[in-house]
């Protein structure tokens, strides 16, 4: 294979196509798990063959891709195990999911007569151990259940995703998801101790739970980020912290411009404070959160936690930080009640369906990271470039962003955009959510960050994947070809499916 071949391979990733029809693949998952686990409604098989990147024209009942063959629910691994068996031999596709919150296309079912396999029948808590600290719970097992439980224990996992309402365990890890807490507590990737996973062909694997090994490369991250490409995750053990809610301390602050919130942060993280929330907003973003107070302003927002010597201490830090800065204090319960009521469940779900179908009118974000000192250039830089070169700007009806984790080295721009959509609901993708999507993720990249910050990849970041991780992309791919080689999981995600016209393939 000459070089720009064997490149070229490796970019690329052909899907599975299975000899048998859509009507034998049904019939073998009846015979295999029973018709109670296989659900074959022409509703359910059209809302599962998206997820909430085509919230728009799902809403208006467009479902232009293929529709999956079958939604099955597993059991049990030895379950799952049997339908990856099947999937490798008879080359079905397989899109795994738990809570369905995926946002970036993760949930499409790009190919002719897949079988989503959805784990959330598997939602038991298998264990809360109190003194190893760490709690094991089935893929299928909801966030707030496993939060619920664990604090009426005094115990929480520290992770507070917006959409911990809905999410599970399974998607959680599969996501490389982040919580709100996550400047304390870290993402999914600090919490998850240890794991199960059923690999193609059926390949059962535990990961065993110790506090550190250096028993070669950690493989935990080979499952954790793999979005349903890779293997199908069963089981996950996560840390646990004592939850002291009572020691929270509250902070807002109004401040002049994004680049001196940016700063704010800089220095109270670098200098070695974790509080859990550490946030900033720039105006037209806090308008949509902090409407009765922001005054027009960005607005800088903290909470402290943890035992109360500590969270003391970090308040202290963070009164001292705003002592030399100018500002103007935001009454701290006004946070704590905006913080209370930020979660999304069903009933937010529902609500914004209501509204899309009523108003052509819709919200998207766009996360990504990148180091402190250019930060700010990259958030000048993406609302230019929206302003003067996105042909539908008179649309937009708000575009703003927030960086809401914090690392020593740097942090994440949450860009939100808001558009009126004067296009029939059909073109909506294409006309907005896509050109907006590219000028962040490649304005991201131009400045050295990621391009993604903890969406996942799914299956509309993956024309610049191999630009994202450059010469190392050889070393995603060769997991993807090692551990799926007749690319059965979850095809077009992470991996894409073919060469994309024009892709930003210029990293060497
Ligand atoms: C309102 C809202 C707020 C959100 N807030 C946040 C946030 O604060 N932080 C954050 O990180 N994300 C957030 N998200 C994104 C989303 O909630 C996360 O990506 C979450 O981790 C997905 O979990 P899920 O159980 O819903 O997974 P799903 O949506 O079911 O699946 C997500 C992906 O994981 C794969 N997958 C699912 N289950 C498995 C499994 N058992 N094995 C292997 N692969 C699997 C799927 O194939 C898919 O690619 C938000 C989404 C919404 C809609």
């Amino acid at each position: 294979m000459t070089s720009s071949a064997s490149q070229k391979a490796e970019l690329t990733m052909a899907p599975s196509r299975s000899p048998l029809s859509r009507k034998s693949i049904v019939e073998a998952m009846t015979e295999l798990l029973g018709s109670g686990a296989v659900e074959t409604s022409v509703v359910q098989l059209k809302a599962a063959s998206v997820d909430r990147f085509r919230k728009y024209t799902s809403v208006h009942d467009i479902y232009d891709g293929p529709i999956p063959a079958a939604i099955l629910y597993p059991e049990s691994t030895a379950d799952v195990a049997a339908i990856l068996r099947f999937a490798e031999e008879k080359l079905v596709n397989i899109v795994p999911r738990t809570g369905q919150t995926a946002t970036e296309g993760g949930l499409e079912t790009v190919v002719e007569d897949s079988l989503v396999v959805d784990g959330s029948r598997m939602n038991a808590i298998l264990s809360i151990d109190p003194v190893d600290m760490m709690a094991t719970a089935q893929c299928g097992v909801g966030l707030q259940e496993l939060e619920d439980t664990l604090r009426a224990q005094g115990l929480t996992t520290g992770h507070s995703p917006q959409s911990k309402p809905l999410a599970e365990m399974g998607g959680l890890v599969a996501t490389r998801s982040i919580g709100q807490f996550s400047t304390l507590y870290g993402g999914i990737e600090d919490l998850v101790i240890g794991l199960e996973a059923v690999f193609p062909g059926g390949r059962v694997v535990r990961i065993k739970n110790v506090p550190r090994r250096a028993a070669g490369p950690d493989i935990r991250h080979i499952i954790i980020g793999s979005e349903g490409a890779l293997c199908f995750i069963t089981e996950v053990t996560v840390k646990l912290f004592r939850y002291r809610p009572e020691n929270n301390r509250y902070f807002g602050f109004l401040v002049g411009d994004f680049a001196s919130g940016i700063d704010a942060l800089r220095e109270l993280i670098t200098a070695g404070y974790r509080p859990s929330v550490c946030r900033v907003y720039s105006p037209e973003d806090a308008r949509q959160h902090f409407a009765g107070f922001y005054q027009g302003k960005n607005i800088v927002v903290f909470v402290a936690e943890g035992p109360k010597g500590i969270a003391d201490a970090t308040a202290e830090a963070i009164e001292e930080l705003f002592s030399g800065r100018p500002h103007e204090r935001v009454d701290s319960g006004l946070i704590q009640r905006w913080f209370e009521n930020l979660n999304w469940g069903q009933d937010k779900i529902d609500a914004e369906k209501a509204a899309m179908l009523e108003d052509a009118h819709l919200g998207f974000t766009t996360e990504v990271s990148i180091d402190w000192s250019r930060v700010s250039d990259l958030f000048d830089a993406v609302m230019s470039r929206i302003r003067s070169e996105f042909s539908r700007a008179g649309d937009l009806t708000m575009l703003g962003a927030h960086s809401s984790h914090s690392y020593q080295t740097g942090t994440n721009l949450y860009f939100v955009y808001d558009y009126t959509i004067n296009c029939s609901p059909r073109e909506e993708i294409e006309v907005y959510h896509k050109p907006l999507n590219a000028i962040i993720v490649t304005e991201a990249l131009r400045a050295g960050g990621s391009m993604v910050h903890h969406h996942g990849i799914g299956k509309y970041r993956t024309p610049w994947v191999r630009q994202e991780h450059g010469s190392a992309y050889y070393l995603l791919s060769t997991l993807k070809h090692a551990f799926d080689p007749e690319g059965v999981m979850n095809a077009g995600t992470i991996f894409p499916l073919e060469p994309e016209a024009g892709a930003h393939d210029t990293a060497s």
